[in-house]
């Protein structure tokens, strides 16, 4: 019989895929690879599946850049970035109704209640 893993996973709620989120995505993946692939468990929950890097935005409406270079498919920028992380990783493309921080829980349009 396999023995019981005696930690239990540390569960992280992800609100929003933008720079802060991202950010704590990173910090994860560090924190990760650190403790060799720990038991810790990751929902990202945010309603756009790109990454839009802000900075350069002014380039893009004076069209001295395309919109492509400043925008970045999360699952590109995870596969390639979060290469621990991506494997713990569960992604829910979704508008954040609500936060319920006494129960913590973030409620979705679809009427799920998403946990860390
Ligand atoms: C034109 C421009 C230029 C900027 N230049 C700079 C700069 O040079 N240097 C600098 O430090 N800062 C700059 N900023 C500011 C920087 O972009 C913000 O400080 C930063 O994006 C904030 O990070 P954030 O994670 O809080 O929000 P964001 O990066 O905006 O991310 C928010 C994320 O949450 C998601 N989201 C939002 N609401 C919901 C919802 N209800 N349900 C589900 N998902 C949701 C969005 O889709 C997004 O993925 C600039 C901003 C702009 C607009």
């Amino acid at each position: 019989m396999p023995a019981l893993d005696p930690t239990p996973a540390r569960r992280v709620l992800i609100l929003g895929g933008g720079f802060g989120g991202t950010y704590a995505a990173l910090e994860l993946e560090k924190v990760l690879a650190r403790q060799g692939n720990g038991s810790l468990e990751v929902t990202l929950v945010t309603r756009d599946n790109f990454f839009l890097f802000t900075p350069m935005l002014h380039e893009v409406a004076a069209s001295d850049l395309e919109l492509s270079t400043i925008v970045n498919p999360l699952r590109k920028l995870y596969l390639s970035k979060l290469p621990r992380l991506e494997k713990k990783l569960r992604v829910a493309l979704d508008w954040i109704l609500d936060l319920c921080f006494a129960k913590d829980f973030a409620c979705l349009t679809d009427g799920r209640a998403v946990r860390p």
